[in-house]
């Protein structure tokens, strides 16, 4: 289990341990979320620190969505989270709209972010792709507001996966910035807890590209909601290379696929690529895919049958997303009040 410890933010200054992360309801969620996200966030309810898990519905809006798709993958989002283990009455989650505050202080960290480092995140470029003039300009601050999710809590630590970690050094150069521009201490240098095997679950198609819920290939990723068929399917037609498997990690080297399907197989397995290399070197893709199919199967489809029962009440759903929004604004709230003033805005 990921232990918490608590952060200096400088010499002589504590913050209480506090977890937040979230996931865009953009689609279907991958496996690549589960294992690199939602996985983590359900270990982490249980470490004795308090933690909030939201669906960022403003930062999906970044890109074009149908009003009904974002609704419903919403809610299918909520859906996954519950059904990964994650229990409201131990962790807070909610959707990032229904708490103002994160877009208030968002405004705030516009202010403070530089252009120049927004130039600079990977995922502007990735998502802006060749026609950066026609992307939004949301999209190009989106870590500021992501920024704005995690310190309107003063959360300490955010667990996520290895392609957010430049949007979290953001974060701590937008805190750092804050403190040191107001002469203050008010916003904690928040950790990224980034481990575990399967911190960046690549692409099925292509071993050099992060799996992504809204990839234009379906046959890239594994969905939460796909069938035990499909899953086998998509895991038999996975690229991979025409050798065995090695018996040590080192011969892993250069053979991406090879290396992703390892890294899947260890994190469903709550085991290591080493172990798991222990055990099934010498074999060939045809002897391992099958194995893989069935751990994935195994531990994939008690989590889509809970999402399809807990989607058949979407009003359960909102009452868990409603009453997470207002214990979220409990904490957000003085925090923000505290920042208006720092920053010297007048409310009467
Ligand atoms: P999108 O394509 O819309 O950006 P996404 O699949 O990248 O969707 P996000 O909502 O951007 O999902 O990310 C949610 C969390 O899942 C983040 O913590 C991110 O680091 C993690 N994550 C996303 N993809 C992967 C992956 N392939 N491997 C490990 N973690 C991942
Ligand atoms: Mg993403």
């Amino acid at each position: 289990m990921t232990e918490v410890v608590q952060t200096p933010s400088q010499p002589g200054t504590q913050f209480a341990p506090r977890v937040f992360s979230g996931i865009q309801p953009t689609g279907g969620l991958t496996l690549g979320n589960y294992l690199g996200a939602m996985k983590r966030f359900v270990d982490m309810q249980d470490s004795g620190v308090e933690t909030l898990y939201c669906m960022v519905d403003m930062h999906a809006i970044t890109m074009p969505q149908d009003p009904d798709n974002l609704r419903r993958a919403t809610r299918e989002l909520a859906a996954g989270y519950l059904a990964s283990g994650l229990d409201p009455k131990k962790s807070i989650l909610f959707n990032q709209s229904q708490v103002p505050e994160h877009a208030q202080l968002g405004w705030i960290f516009n202010c403070v972010a530089r252009m120049g480092w927004l130039n600079r995140m990977t995922q502007f470029k990735d998502k802006a792709g060749k026609n950066r003039e026609n992307a939004s300009a949301g999209l190009f601050t989106y870590p500021s507001l992501m920024a704005a999710d995690i310190l309107v809590y003063h959360a300490t630590h955010v667990p996520v996966g290895e392609d957010q970690k430049q949007h979290i050094e953001l974060t701590r150069d937008i805190a750092a910035k804050f403190n040191h521009d107001y002469g203050v201490d008010f916003f904690p240098i928040t950790e990224p807890v980034i481990e575990g095997a399967a911190t960046r679950v690549m692409s099925l198609r292509d071993g050099s590209k992060k799996m992504s819920k809204s990839d234009p290939s379906d046959a890239s990723r594994i969905n939460l909601t796909d069938d035990a068929d499909t899953i086998a399917l998509k895991i038999r037609k996975a690229k991979t290379d025409p050798d065995a498997l090695p018996s040590e990690v080192e011969g892993l080297e250069g053979r991406l696929e090879a290396r992703n399907l390892v890294n899947i197989y260890a994190a469903l397995d709550d085991s290591t690529p080493e172990a798991v290399l222990k055990e099934v070197g010498g074999k060939v893709f045809s002897e391992f895919k099958p194995m893989l199919s069935e751990l994935a199967v195994a531990k994939l489809s008690p989590i889509s049958g809970e999402m399809a029962r807990l989607m058949e009440d979407t009003a359960e759903i909102d009452k868990i997303l409603g009453e997470g929004a207002a214990k979220a604004r409990k904490i957000a709230s003085p925090i923000l009040d505290q920042a208006y003033d720092i920053v010297g805005f007048v409310r009467s």
